[in-house]
């Protein structure tokens, strides 16, 4: 491998530029060209390519967004796309390519490598931390420190008025964010799409925290949760069955995604920046470069795209206990 190409594809991730950063200063460390890609597959069908050094990548460590930028390509799901975006990669030299993003991104990684035997190897990045053999994903560890900050101040008010908040946060599949901001923010309730809590044991147990003499309350609720309602109308139904509350809804929505990366995820994707790096000089191709117990890891883009197996059950017992 001589010329190494880098994208950011999908939702952006805090700590996606420190990931760019360590991917291009790696490639200079092992004396490898580096090509940045704009707006991730939409700019490697277009050709938007630019060449990168070490100096091209200072002063954005501690940006959040990705100064590559991002972008969902309809084209690249077609066979024409991938045709036109294979050209450009061999057009620019390019003979490895670094994809950071989600199970999405790397579905397209994967089928370039199929179809043209491109070496390609991945980064999760994404706040949802829901890619499968990763312990964790660039963003995550910001987005909930986002969102616990966000809760803080929604308790101050809730506490002040005797009202109860409902709090949306990302998460369509994954609880990761709800169950840990949950707990870390000191929710009363959790929703989350791996758990069905039924929505009269919510109320229940709304019920038993009121009289022990609770008078505000903090729910988090993962945008896929399985009550089966959306956020307003599961806050419609809560203020109908428990009286003596006020009921507002919060919904978080894009300041999730946005801020400084934490130190954490700063270090997680220089680590996995080097890791892919690495990867592609040891001739690998196919993988994602992960962190499992602290360590450094390769796992197939085949397992990182199998559904995640969650383990809540310890996590869902200490949300349990400590709102009691
Ligand atoms: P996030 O988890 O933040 O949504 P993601 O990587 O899963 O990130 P997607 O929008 O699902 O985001 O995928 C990003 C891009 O990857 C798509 O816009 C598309 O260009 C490409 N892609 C996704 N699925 C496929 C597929 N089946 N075949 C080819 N390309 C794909």
């Amino acid at each position: 491998v001589k010329n190494i190409g880098v994208l950011t594809s999908g939702g952006d991730a805090p700590g996606m530029n420190a990931a760019i950063r360590s991917v291009v200063r790696s490639c200079t460390y092992y004396n490898l060209q580096c090509f940045g890609i704009h707006k991730g597959y939409e700019g490697l069908i277009e050709g938007d390519i630019r060449e990168l050094n070490a100096r091209s990548v200072r002063n954005i460590i501690n940006k959040g967004g990705t100064f590559l930028k991002s972008a969902r390509s309809q084209e690249f799901r077609t066979p024409e796309g991938r045709k036109k975006a294979y050209d450009n990669l061999v057009k620019y030299g390019i003979d490895g390519l670094v994809v950071i993003g989600g199970d999405g991104s790397f579905t397209g990684a994967l089928k370039l490598s199929e179809e043209y035997g491109f070496p390609v190897v991945g980064i999760p990045g994404t706040i949802d931390n829901d890619i499968n053999g990763t312990d964790y994903t660039i963003g995550y560890d910001t987005a909930l420190n986002t969102v616990v900050d966000a809760i803080d101040k929604i308790r101050d008010t809730a506490s002040s008025h005797n009202r109860l908040f409902l709090i949306e946060v990302m998460g369509r599949d994954a609880g990761d964010i709800a169950l840990n901001a949950g707990i870390g923010a000191g929710a009363e309730e959790i929703l989350i799409p791996e758990e069905d809590m039924g929505v009269d044991r919510l109320i229940e147990s709304l019920k038993r925290s009121k009289k022990s003499g609770k008078t505000s309350s903090i729910i988090v609720v993962a945008e896929g949760d399985k009550s089966g309602k959306n956020i307003f109308e599961l806050g419609e139904y809560v203020e109908e069955h428990l009286k003596g509350y006020e009921v507002r809804v919060s919904v978080l929505g894009h300041i999730q995604r946005g801020g400084a990366p934490s130190c954490y995820d700063r270090v997680l994707a220089s680590k996995l920046g080097v890791g892919a790096v690495e990867a592609l000089l040891a001739g690998k191709t196919e993988v994602m470069i992960g962190v499992v117990h602290k360590n450094i890891t390769e796992v197939p883009l085949r397992t990182a795209l199998e559904k995640k197996k969650y383990k809540h059950d310890k996590l869902i017992k200490v949300a349990d206990i400590t709102s009691i």
